[in-house]
């Protein structure tokens, strides 16, 4: 028998606010219809910068602007929280305007 099977939790809706993000069909910025790509993504959990590809967000075409659902949002967390694959670590300058 195989091990490492782990089961996946009931995901519980979150609540609207904070960060939360609703998606709609349109832009909310330009009312462009949105389409669903996979991009990668600035992630910070606990005060750590993560870059996560292959995350599914729904994308402006007009204006770039981009929507994430709460539970990939999750899903994340869950992911950065968990044991994971490291690709690649990157260094980050922090400049000021
Ligand atoms: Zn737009």
């Amino acid at each position: 028998m195989a091990s490492g099977a782990k089961s996946e939790g009931a995901e519980s809706e979150k609540a609207l606010g904070g960060l939360v993000v609703k998606i709609d069909m349109k832009c909310h910025s330009c009312e462009a219809e949105i389409v669903s790509k996979k991009v990668r993504k600035q992630h910070w959990l606990e005060g750590n910068l993560y870059i996560v590809e292959n995350v599914e967000a729904e994308v402006c075409p007009e204006c770039g602007d981009r929507y994430f659902h709460a539970t990939t949002l999750d899903r994340i967390d869950k992911l950065i929280s968990e044991d994971h694959p490291v690709k690649e670590v990157l260094s980050v300058e922090v400049i000021s305007a």
